[in-house]
């Protein structure tokens, strides 16, 4: 080896080990998050089978030897096939959550509050079979309650019961890009899908750094993030993209049960319409951040134009 080449690999050694970055006390503490991955629905599939997408979100998971958490619509395990689908989980270690059984709007008018809670115990019925399953409890569509009575009702249901509220962080609309991209590939199999995973990776960071902000604004401290995505065809391509780029970014991953840990979780904001991000209703009960905050906090009416443009 000559002089010039030992110079450059000590240079690209020294660069791997980091010792060449910056010094460790001038780094800002990086920001955790954890993924928790919403419903479960696997009959709706599309370029991939069930099981493939069930491995490809179970194999990016344990490359990145990441424990998520699954919050389960006990409908979609109300069969053989999707008792089979969900035991993988279970035997990976991740940690398993009720999503309820019939995934209601808990905010629609017409709720009848005592179904509502039975309907919960009907999916913890099915769920309590899986070893790790855990007594969190995730609103579908982040709906907490319309009425502080409604809302109420639920704080003491999950006290009698033994339940935490599975609250998301960060919440984004993955399930309107991937509601885009199967349309796409309905129409048409061989269509290019980079466009979709572009538009993601730009959306959740987009919502990461407007969630992680907000936190910091309201609690003047870093939050221990649970990043809300779903079961479904975009993430079984594009969950490992996801993650490589929070971690360039210089976020780092934590388990699921390790950031429920987190004291935010165990909030209870005095807010009607109650619900969405943990941080959002925290932000809203502050009343001077409240006005900047728009309702609902996310949905697909926010993305459509952009997704339109860009002809996704
Ligand atoms: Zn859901």
């Amino acid at each position: 080896m000559n002089r010039r080449t030992f110079t450059k690999t000590l240079a690209v050694s020294i660069a791997a080990t980091g010792l060449g970055g910056v010094p460790a006390i001038a780094r800002k503490p990086a920001p955790q998050f954890s993924i928790t991955m919403d419903d479960f629905h696997w009959t709706n599939a599309v370029k991939l089978t069930a099981t493939e997408r069930n491995e490809a979100i179970l194999n990016t998971l344990h490359s990145n030897s990441h424990k998520a958490a699954l919050f389960v619509i006990g409908r979609n395990i109300d069969s053989i096939d999707g008792k089979q689908l969900l035991a993988p989980w279970d035997k990976a270690g991740h940690m398993i959550g009720n999503h309820s059984y019939s995934h209601r709007n808990f905010n629609a008018p017409a709720t009848d509050v005592a179904a509502y809670q039975q309907d919960i115990l009907k999916a913890e019925a099915l769920l309590k079979e899986f070893s790790r399953f855990q007594k969190y409890f995730r609103f579908p569509l982040l709906k907490e309650g319309d009425t502080e009575a409604k809302r109420d009702a639920m704080r003491s249901f999950f006290a009698q019961h033994g339940y935490r509220n599975g609250h998301v962080t960060i919440d984004l609309s993955d399930w309107a890009i991937d509601q885009r991209l199967t349309a796409r590939l309905k129409k048409d199999p061989n269509a290019d899908v980079k466009p979709y995973r572009d538009f993601y990776l730009e959306h959740m960071w987009a919502r990461a750094e407007y969630y992680d902000s907000l936190a910091q604004r309201v609690l003047n401290r870093l939050v221990r993030h649970t990043v809300l995505v779903h079961f479904n065809l975009l993430n079984g391509l594009f969950l490992g993209d996801v993650l490589a780029m929070f971690k360039a970014k210089g976020w780092q991953l934590i388990d699921a049960e390790e950031a429920f840990t987190d004291p935010v979780f165990a909030a209870k904001p005095k807010v009607v319409p109650a619900g969405e991000s943990i941080v959002w209703s925290l932000a809203k009960e502050k009343g001077t951040i409240a006005k900047s905050l728009r309702y609902p906090a996310e949905d697909a009416q926010y993305e459509n134009a952009r997704m339109d443009k860009l002809g996704l």
